[in-house]
């Protein structure tokens, strides 16, 4: 079977695009599969706020310094020693250049917010946070003439001698009607979330608290098509709330979303 395209990508968020991105601007025909509808695209990428860069001087947005040893450190304390070096330092130290190649496709950066959070060192803050971080690279992406199908999930993949070669996908249009295919392409690449987004791994790793609940299963709320509805609702309160601690950033809103749901919850 002809291939459909290059390069197949597998979801819709920051991994996923920046590997679109990347393959598009090396000459490749690229075509991403979504599973979400447009508006709710970028999965958890869309509830980030910023990310973490290696420094040994001031930069834009950055104060002081975050060397790649302290950062390295950080991330051991993280994951309790259970890290690939190799790959974790070569992520690092692409941390110290990167932004550059972000502000290239639309992404915007912001000091952090004084007397929020310790991050003015070491945290880069999108401007808009993590939804206008995955709408630029949308717009990149359609820029550079990447294919987007949204309502489009990936249910199995076709392997031949331990090499890609299709994906089944099921498309869902606005009537609700499916629509199956195999998409053939030269290579793959699977972006479709990762651990915070597995709630049986969070199970797994948080565990059972003194009463047999299962932690995670409160987790559920974070960055959820839930909290934004409440937060609809909840808009006046917390509007007040973040006018009391001068927050001021929209995306904060999400934690005062969090505790609005908690206090409420049955
Ligand atoms: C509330 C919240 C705040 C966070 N804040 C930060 C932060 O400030 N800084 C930071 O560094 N990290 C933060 N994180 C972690 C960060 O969001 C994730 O590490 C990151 O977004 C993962 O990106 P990803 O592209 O791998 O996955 P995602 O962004 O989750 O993207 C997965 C994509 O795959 C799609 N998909 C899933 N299944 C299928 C399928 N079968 N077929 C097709 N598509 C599929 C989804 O729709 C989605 O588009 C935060 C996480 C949350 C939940």
């Amino acid at each position: 079977m002809k291939p459909h395209t290059d390069v197949l990508v597998i979801g819709g968020g920051n991994a996923a695009l920046c590997a679109a991105l990347v393959a598009a601007e090396a000459g490749a025909k690229v075509r991403i599969l979504e599973s979400s509808p447009k508006a709710w695209r970028g999965g958890n990428s869309s509830h980030t706020r910023n990310v973490r860069c290696m420094h040994d001087a001031p930069q834009d947005v950055l104060v002081d310094a975050y060397p790649e040893e302290e950062y390295w450190q950080d991330l051991l304390k993280v994951t309790g020693g259970q890290t690939n070096e190799h790959l974790a330092r070569l992520v690092i130290r692409s941390s110290a250049t990167f932004r550059t190649w972000m502000h290239k496709h639309g992404v915007r950066f912001q000091p952090s917010l004084s007397g929020a959070l310790h991050t003015a060192r070491t945290n880069a803050f999108f401007m808009g946070g993590g939804k206008a971080l995955v709408n630029a690279y949308y717009l990149s992406a359609e820029r550079h003439g990447i294919a987007v199908d949204y309502n489009a999930r990936v249910s199995e993949l076709k392997l031949v001698d331990g090499r890609f070669e299709a994906a089944r996908v099921t498309h869902t249009n606005a009537a609700g009607e499916i629509r199956e295919e195999w998409v053939y392409a030269k290579t793959c690449v699977l972006a479709c979330g990762g651990f915070e987004s597995n709630r049986e791994w969070l199970r797994e790793a948080w565990g059972q608290n003194a009463l047999g609940e299962w932690s995670a299963d409160n987790f559920l709320i974070r960055g959820s098509r839930i909290s934004i509805v409440i937060r609809h609702y909840l808009c006046k309160v917390c509007l007040v709330t973040l006018d009391v601690y001068g927050i001021g950033q929209a995306i904060d809103m999400r934690l005062a979303v969090i505790h609005g749901f908690r206090v409420n919850d049955p």
